[in-house]
This record gives C-alpha cells, structure tokens and sequence, in this order.
C-alpha cells in the first residue's frame, strides 16, 4: 500500500518453489528408506531451498526499498506481540509461513537502514478485520474478497491489510489522513503486479 493510494504486489513463486521442494524430499524419504545417502540427499536439497529463498527475500526486500525510498519509511507488522493468539494464527493462514515473514523484515529492516529509510512495526491487530475507509466491520465476501458492512468497501484481504498497516503507521507518525483523501472507487482496487524475477510489472 502506497500513500498516493496504489497497491503493488509482487509475485514472489515462493509457493512454487516450497511445493517443488517437498515433493522432492518426499521423493527421496520414499525411495531411500534410511541410511547415509537419503539423509545426504535431504540435507542438500533443504540447504537449496533455503539460498533460494533467501535470495528471493533479498531480491523483494530490494524491491520493497526502493519502492519505499520514494516516500521515506516502510510499515511492517509487529509479529512479536501477539505470538499466542489464535484468531491470528488464522488470519495468517494462507499468507507467507511466520517464521520466513520475520526473516524477510529483518532483511528488509537491514536494507533499509543502509538507504536511510525509517520502518515502523505497527500492531497488526484488526488489520484483517477493520475497514480501512470508514471503520466499519468486515465480512468475508467470496475467495480472498473481504466487504464492509457499513460503506460497502469491498477489495482483497491483502490490500485491506496493506492499507490498515499504512493508515495505523500515519498515525504513530502523527500525520492524520483525511478520509476524503482515500480513493473512492468501490471494488476497483487492482494492485500493479510485479514478477520478482525480472521485476517488471504484468500489469496496471
Ligand atoms: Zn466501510
């Protein structure tokens, strides 16, 4: 989420990339029972996956700052603080496994502070759940699409959740955001894609 009211999203493959992986661990548990060899096989491939998602974090977090280096700081959500809470767990369900999401903001909080761009953790309660126009409640409202039940804000849960960050950032910030400065379009929020291995954008 942007402050000039763009999202962006960067298509990252990480999925693929894991699913390829523990296909072939699973691969090698079949055919090699026990041994030497199968824990040889496994312990190179899990060293694999692991540089190559390593430098697929370092290759979005670059991204990420640059991006950032325009408008001056970067919002991450504190993962820290509600460590034991079950409802958000859940939210994260489906987005990035927690512990590769605290390893890519420490790499993103690194790189940044070599750019001279400020990163604020903000609570991430509510982020999923609250309408970043009007405050209302949001309810689930098909695949990924969550709608308010007051303005009838309707848009993916990922730009819902970028935006509450950005707009919860603004305000440890102190800087207070009009809400006729928000967009008003309803259901027309398209994010500018990007694929991170040539970074160019797929559309908008
Ligand atoms: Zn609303």
């Amino acid at each position: 989420s942007l402050p000039d009211g763009e999202f962006v999203q960067i298509i990252t493959h990480e999925r693929e990339i894991r699913t390829g992986y523990f296909v072939k661990r699973r691969k090698i548990q079949k055919k090699l029972r026990t041994g030497k060899r199968r824990r040889e096989l496994l312990e190179k491939f899990g060293e694999r996956e692991r540089n190559r998602l390593n430098d697929l974090y370092h290759k979005l977090a670059n991204k990420i700052v640059e991006l950032a280096e325009k408008y001056g700081g970067i919002a991450l959500e504190d993962l820290t603080e509600i460590r034991n809470s079950i409802r958000y767990s859940a939210e994260m369900n489906g987005r990035l496994h927690r512990w590769s999401f605290r390893k890519l903001q420490s790499i993103i909080e690194y790189k940044a502070k070599l750019k001279g761009v400020k990163v604020v953790f903000v609570n991430p309660a509510h982020t999923s759940s609250l309408c970043p126009v009007c405050g209302g409640k949001l309810s689930p409202n098909g695949c990924r699409v969550l709608k308010c039940s007051n303005c009838g804000f309707k848009a993916d849960r990922d730009v819902v959740g970028s935006w509450n960050i950005r707009l919860k950032a603004l305000k440890m910030w102190g800087v207070t955001v009009p809400p006729e400065s928000q967009p008003m379009k309803m259901g027309g929020w398209k994010p500018t894609r990007y694929e991170i291995n040539t970074l160019h954008t797929i559309n908008g």
